[in-house]
């Protein structure tokens, strides 16, 4: 069944309960169903997510890169333990001791926040700090490159010995999933498959599935994904790091730093040209990219295979940090890396080929197709291309030889990949929202040609002004100069391509294809942005993909300069796949990677640093270690400050008043909060004088308001003459709390009910969904948020709005699910029918763009989905 997401929203009720009660999943309407792999053997578990039931599965949202369960000053107990041990570690044992009988001691009459207890805990601490210290190694690899003998030092770290570490640890013993599962989303007993986490999708499954199941045993998969980007080499830095993370992990760990996040296995070995690329023949390119890929896959064979190959195949029997024996089976089924790294990974062609993609035997003339009902492609596999290869090698001319591997746009290359089990590399390399996106299709084509476009029409002044204009939302960012601006940021492109609709509708002609390609790009790809995606969403996203396609054909036939056949435009034909197997594209998006790159330099650094001091004196690792904790700590606090400061900023708030509100809705039963609360104020005079209400408004506020008050709260007696006095205390801004329709999390937010907003001194009266009729999304914009004291003496929040209605103007061409509201009659409310904030941009260029707006549905995955799409 379709699963209508305000629908299901409201059936879990905007006040999310606190009931204690346990849960009974026969009479629960919506709950989340998993299905463990048999050899588990373990049962299907209910998750209730109903109202009466939601207290069950606390799903807290934290945002940060350290879940809450597992703090940053991990393995110190607590923070104070930690950050003591961080000034006594150095200190003799005998003044350690005494210092901690001080503080433990009699004489100490307020106790101390400590938990180490004896210096031999303290010891212990720091050599369970240290354990995640795999040495470097280095190896020399010869090759011959232009008649040219080059050698190479390549620097690396055992990967197995980092799983050893990472399964070993008991602190990450709870997080690790040794079995994949299913997850069902479960409405009125439809079953609808969710997948996220890899252990969630299907090519794990699948892996597991294959491994011996004896009872009495566990054979485990242990799958890893490996990060690599060569544009990270710069003459500063001279680097071309590899990544590895565990997918048993969940992202929170995973894409952390602390215990069980990203190790660096070591460095690619860079090929430099000695010669002028320019002067080579095609030949002369086609062998230098050849003996490039060669080293290429001798390192990988060197630093990846010889550690996990036989592993691969055979398992090894390890006992785990929860004291439980498995036989392991390592793996590397995802790799995350642009276009160019993929080619490598592959040993494809790329551009020296009629076949460019690294996955499939796409011709270049195809590539425009990416219609997935619509074209099969033959997918590259480890069996084909090896046996191309083999069929190759056994040539005897080499005409022949370089011909058959040419048509099929592979190097003369055996890859090292083919040698590591469950590691497919055509299937490994994955869909990467922020090149094939971000930057490829929207920031590098779409974009530049949208504002070429309006060069042509004359109005790319009124688009930066327009853009300038758009209302700001939280985490949105805004631009003032948005044609002038130099800009190569995946995350900046997105940005302007959620607010660019409605800035550029009415600058360019009635139907245009522009305003269709956008929509349908921006539909596929929030559907791909979704941290949890479902098998119907699977199957809407590959309907905007097929508009995508349509519009971008159109274009192509009408104007001759804007093509779309360059290899960007093909991947998404891979990405249905791709979420099936590997689960949702943000676990294999380098974006998530490269953030942690600055880390990873700074650890990179010390570890050549310790290659060359072979005497690596215990001391010393337990300083890596404890600078390390501290890196963690301060990138924690960082990061929980500027998610607070980016909302508080936004609000006018400061962040304690935004933590201390969060703490509060925690605790309360109400989903809202109102914050910076004024003086008491008479209700006959507080409004009378305010510029913004309509002046009939402000004459009858005291009455209207009392109306609205017998008739609301009807267990309440008022004095029908109005002669007692009611107080009012205004209120700035609304916290609100509510359930995420992306993946059923708690999540917050702010809004500014407010005349003279920050220094600019502008108004900021926020918009806001709310819940008036079951299957309609209606939208109001605040205009005056009070607590009210009845002569009972009784408080009660009360908001006044102005609602919003459809309007029946219609911009110049009318994207698919757009929806124009217009300014309606203002009503008193009840914040209890408050959803959630929405984000209306300005209907610039209409007959009032002052009272006329759209709803901006893709401002992030929770209105995408709420608005329909
Ligand atoms: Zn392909």
């Amino acid at each position: 069944m379709e699963i209508n997401p305000g629908l299901s929203y409201r059936s879990l009720t905007p006040s999310p309960s606190r009931s204690t009660s346990p849960p009974n999943p026969a009479h629960s309407r919506l709950y989340i169903e998993i299905e463990h792999h048999p050899h588990s053997g373990l049962k299907n578990e209910i998750i209730p997510l109903d109202s009466d039931s939601k207290a069950a599965a606390p799903q807290r949202s934290t945002g940060t890169i350290v879940p809450r369960s597992r703090h940053p000053w991990a393995p110190f107990p607590s923070r104070p333990d930690f950050e003591w041990a961080e000034t006594m570690y150095l200190q003799p044992q005998d003044i350690i001791k005494s210092q901690l009988k001080g503080l433990h001691g009699s004489w100490n009459p307020n106790g101390t926040a400590l938990t180490i207890q004896t210096e031999p805990q303290l010891r212990d601490l720091l050599a369970k700090a240290r354990q995640y210290g795999v040495e470097f190694e280095s190896d020399q690899l010869t090759e011959e490159i232009d008649a040219e003998e080059r050698a190479f030092t390549i620097r690396f770290r055992d990967p197995w010995q980092w799983v050893l570490e990472v399964v070993t640890d008991a602190s990450l013993a709870d997080d690790i999933v040794w079995y994949p599962y299913r997850k069902y989303l479960v409405v009125d007993g439809a079953h609808q498959r969710l997948r996220d986490e890899a252990y969630t999708a299907d090519l794990w499954w699948d892996m597991q599935s294959k491994l011996p199941h004896i009872p009495g045993m566990h054979h485990c998969m242990f799958p890893l994904l490996l990060w690599l980007d060569e544009g990270r080499v710069t003459s500063h830095t001279n680097m071309y790091p590899m990544l590895l993370r565990s997918l048993s992990l969940p992202s929170a760990i995973r894409n952390g730093s602390g215990n069980g996040g990203s190790f660096l296995v070591g460095f690619m070995a860079q090929i430099k040209d000695h010669r002028d690329p320019k002067t080579r023949s095609t030949a002369e390119k086609v062998d230098f990219a050849y003996r490039k890929r060669k080293i290429y896959h001798r390192v990988h064979r060197r630093v990846l295979v010889k550690s996990l190959g036989k592993r691969s195949r055979d398992g090894e029997a390890v006992v785990c940090g929860d004291k439980t024996a498995r036989v392991l089976y390592p793996a590397i089924p995802i790799i995350s890396a642009d276009g160019k790294e993929a080619d490598a990974v592959t040993a494809t062609r790329a551009a020296l080929a009629h076949f460019p993609c690294s996955r499939c035997l796409v011709r270049t003339d195809q590539l425009r197709d990416i219609c997935i009902d619509g074209i099969h492609f033959d997918p590259r596999t480890t069996d084909f291309m090896r046996r191309i290869f083999e069929e190759s090698q056994s040539m005897q001319s080499k005409r022949d030889r370089e011909s058959h591997l040419q048509n099929h746009g592979l190097h003369a290359v055996e890859n090292a990949f083919w040698e590591i089990e469950n590691s497919d590399p055509y299937k490994s390399v994955s869909y990467d929202l922020l090149h094939s996106d971000d930057l490829g299709k929207f920031g590098k084509k779409i974009w530049p040609a949208i504002q070429k476009v309006l060069e042509g029409l004359k109005t790319n002044g009124l688009l930066t002004k327009y853009m300038g204009d758009v209302p700001r939302w939280p985490g949105l960012k805004h631009f003032e100069n948005v044609t002038t601006k130099e800009m190569n940021n995946g995350q900046e492109f997105f940005d302007i391509e959620k607010s660019l609709l409605p800035c550029v509708v009415q600058l360019l002609p009635k139907k245009s294809p522009w305003v269709h390609i956008i929509r349908a790009h921006a539909r596929y790809r929030m559907m791909l942005g979704l941290h949890c995606i479902s098998d119907q969403q699977i199957a809407r996203k590959e309907k905007y993909q097929a508009e995508y396609e349509k519009w971008s054909k159109q274009i192509a036939k009408r104007y001759s300069e804007y093509q779309f056949n360059f290899p960007k435009q093909h991947d998404p034909y891979h990405s249905s796949d791709d979420v099936r197997d590997k689960g949702a594209p943000s676990v294999y998006c380098t974006r998530v990677n490269e953030g942690h790159h600055q880390e990873n330099r700074d650890s990179a650094t010390r570890g050549n640093h310790r290659d060359n001091d072979k005497q690596v004196s215990e001391i010393d690792a337990t300083k890596e270690a404890m600078a390390r904790i501290r890196m963690i700590v301060d990138a924690y606090d960082k990061e929980l400050s500027e998610e607070l400061d980016g909302v508080a900023g936004h609000a006018g708030v400061t962040s304690a008043a935004v933590r201390e509100a969060i703490e509060d809705l925690s605790a309360s039963d109400d989903h809202w909060r109102y914050g910076g609360l004024g003086r008491l104020e008479d209700s006959r005079s507080a409004f009378r004088n305010v510029p913004w209400l309509p002046v009939d408004l402000r004459r009858d506020f005291d009455r209207k308001l009392r109306a609205f008050l017998r008739d609301t709260f009807n267990d309440e007696t008022f004095r029908a003459d109005g002669e007692e006095p009611l107080l009012i205390r205004r209120s700035s801004c609304i916290y609100i709390h509510y359930t995420s329709a992306e993946d059923y999390t708690d999540k917050i937010d702010l809004l500014r009910c407010n005349p003279h907003f920050q220094t600019h001194g502008d108004a900021r009266f926020d918009c806001i969904n709310v819940n008036i009729k079951d299957d309609a999304l209606d939208f109001a914009r605040m205009l005056c948020l009070f607590r009210c004291r009845f002569p009972s003496k009784r408080e009660e929040d009360i908001a006044l709005v102005r609602l919003f209605r459809p309007s029946t103007w219609k911009p110049n061409t009318v994207w698919e699910n757009c929806r124009v509201l217009e300014d309606g009659k203002t009503v008193f409310m009840l914040p209890k029918y408050f959803i959630r904030g929405a984000h209306l941009i300005n209907a610039f260029g209409s007959r009032k763009p002052d009272a006329t707006f759209y709803l901006n549905d893709v401002v992030d995955s929770d209105w995408f989905l709420r608005a329909g799409n």
